[in-house]
C-alpha cells in the first residue's frame, strides 16, 4: 500500500500513470489530501466511485499517531508523534499575530551530537520518511482546523500553518531525499502552496548537501553557527571538523545565488562563559564580513543532565550590540513554550539510540561540557 502522504507531485503522477489514469487526477488527489485535508480516499467525492475503489486498493492516507498534545500558557502547542519501534518525534506550533509557524522534525534523534542540544544527546535512530515529515504539516493543519482556530487567514480560506521551519529534531540535510520531497510538497501549488520564503531549513552545515539543495529546492536558509572560530566550533558543533567555517561560509555564499531571500540567518546559541563575550562577537563579525546575513541569538534552553548555563541577559544584549554596531541585523529569539519543554533544543521525543551515544557520554563525562 502506498501512503499518499509519501508522494510529491512526481510520485503522484507516476501512481496515476500506473493506474492508466489522466495526469490531472494526481492534482485532484493532491488537493484532497493536502488542501482539503481528508483522511481517506472514500472522501474524494469528485472521483468516480470506480476510481475511488481502484485507488483504495493501492493507496491510503496514513497520518501520524499522536502520543500527546500539549498547549503552553503562551499558546505554543507541542505534539509527540509515535514513529514506531519505540521512537517518537516532536513538532511545535508557534502562533503569532500575523502567521502560524510549525517547527517540524526530520529524524528520530540526530547523529551529529552538538554539545548543547537535547536531541543530539538522545542519539540517533533513523531518518523520517517523506510521509512522516509531510504528515506533520498535514496533521497540524487538520488539528487546528478541527479546533476551529480563529485567525484572519483561515477565515479567508487559507490553512492555519503559514510558515514551516525545519528546526525540530534532526539534521534535515542528513535526510536529504525525504526532506527535499517534503519541501516540494510544501511548495507545490496543488498541495500546501507555501512560498519558498516561508519555508526555512536550519542546518548545522553539511556542505555537500547544502550545494545540492541550492540546485534541487532552495528555500530560506538558517545556519547554526554558534562560534566564530574553528577550534571553538569544533567543540560545540562536531561536524565542523569535517566542514570547517571557511568551507561552510563559501557554501552559504554559493547558496545565496539561488536563495529566495538575499541573506542567510545565522543562529547563535548563547552559552554562559563559552561563546558569549564581546570579543567573540567582534571575531564573529569579522568572520562573516562578506556574507549577507542576519543573526538570531538563541538564549540556550536547558534540558536535564546538561552541564551548561544560558548567558545572562546583559551579556546577550552586549553581544547583540557589538554585532549591530558592526552593521549586522541581530535579533534575540523569544523563548516560546518553555513550560512544556517546547523551546529550541528541548525537543527530545523518544529515541532508541543505535549509536551507543549514551555510553560514550557517560565515559566522557565532563568532556562533553563545552569549557
Ligand atoms: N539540526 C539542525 C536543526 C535543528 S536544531 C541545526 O542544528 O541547525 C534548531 C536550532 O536550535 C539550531 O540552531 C540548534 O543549534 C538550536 N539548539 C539546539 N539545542 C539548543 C538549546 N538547548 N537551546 C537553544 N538552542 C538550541
Ligand atoms: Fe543535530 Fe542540530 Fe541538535 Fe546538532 S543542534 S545535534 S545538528 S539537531
Amino acid at each position: 500500500m502506498t501512503n499518499l502522504l509519501d508522494l510529491d507531485a512526481a510520485g503522484l503522477a507516476a501512481l496515476f500513470a500506473d493506474l492508466g489514469e489522466k495526469p490531472f487526477r494526481a492534482k485532484q488527489v493532491s488537493h484532497w489530501v493536502h488542501q482539503r485535508l481528508v483522511g481517506e480516499v472514500e472522501a474524494m467525492t469528485d472521483l468516480s466511485r470506480t476510481l475511488r475503489e481502484r485507488l483504495a486498493m493501492v493507496a491510503t492516507i496514513c497520518g501520524p499517531i499522536v502520543v500527546s498534545d500539549t498547549t503552553a500558557t503562551d499558546g505554543t502547542r507541542k505534539w509527540l508523534l509515535d514513529v514506531g519501534a519505540g521512537n517518537a518525534v516532536e513538532m511545535v506550533y508557534i502562533p503569532e499575530d500575523d502567521r502560524g509557524t510549525l517547527c517540524i522534525s526530520s529524524q528520530a534523534g540526530c547523529a551529529l551530537d552538538c554539545a548543547f542540544c537535547s536531541t543530539g544527546k538522545q542519539g540517533f535512530n533513523r531518518n523520517l520518511t517523506t510521509a512522516e515529515i509531510v504528515g506533520q504539516l498535514w496533521h497540524a493543519n487538520r488539528a487546528l482546523v478541527a479546533d476551529g482556530i480563529a485567525v484572519p487567514w483561515v477565515e479567508q480560506g487559507r490553512a492555519p500553518i503559514t510558515n514551516v521551519v525545519l528546526m525540530g529534531m534532526g539534521e534535515p540535510l542528513a535526510n536529504y531525499d525525504s526532506v527535499v520531497s517534503s519541501l516540494r510538497v510544501f511548495l507545490d501549488d496543488n498541495a500546501y502552496g507555501l512560498s519558498r520564503r516561508r519555508v526555512t531549513l536550519s542546518t548545522s552545515g553539511l556542505v555537500p548537501a547544502l550545494d545540492r539543495l541550492r540546485e534541487d529546492c532552495p528555500v530560506a536558509l538558517a545556519v547554526s553557527l554558534h562560534a566564530g572560530n574553528d577550534p571553538l566550533r569544533d567543540r560545540l558543533v562536531p561536524i565542523n571538523r569535517k566542514y570547517p567555517l571557511a568551507q561552510l561560509l563559501a557554501a552559504c555564499l554559493r547558496y545565496l545565488d539561488r536563495a529566495p531571500r538575499d541573506f542567510v540567518t545565522f543562529e547563535y546559541v548563547m552559552l554562559d562563559g563559552v561563546n558569549d563575550t564581546t570579543d567573540h562577537a567582534r571575531e564573529l563579525a569579522g568572520l562573516v564580513r562578506d556574507v549577507p546575513c542576519k543573526f538570531n541569538l538563541i538564549p540556550w534552553n536547558p534540558f536535564p543532565g546538561a552541564a551548561l548555563r544560558t548567558s545572562p541577559r546583559a551579556r546577550i544584549l552586549a553581544f547583540q550590540k557589538t554585532l549591530m554596531d558592526a552593521g549586522f541585523v541581530t535579533t534575540i529569539r523569544k523563548t516560546r513554550g518553555e513550560d512544556i519543554d517546547a523551546a529550541c533544543g528541548q525537543l527530545a521525543g523518544r529515541v532508541q539510540d543505535r549509536t551507543k551515544r549514551r555510553i560514550r557520554i557517560h565515559d566522557a563525562a565532563g568532556a562533553t561540557t563545552a569549557h
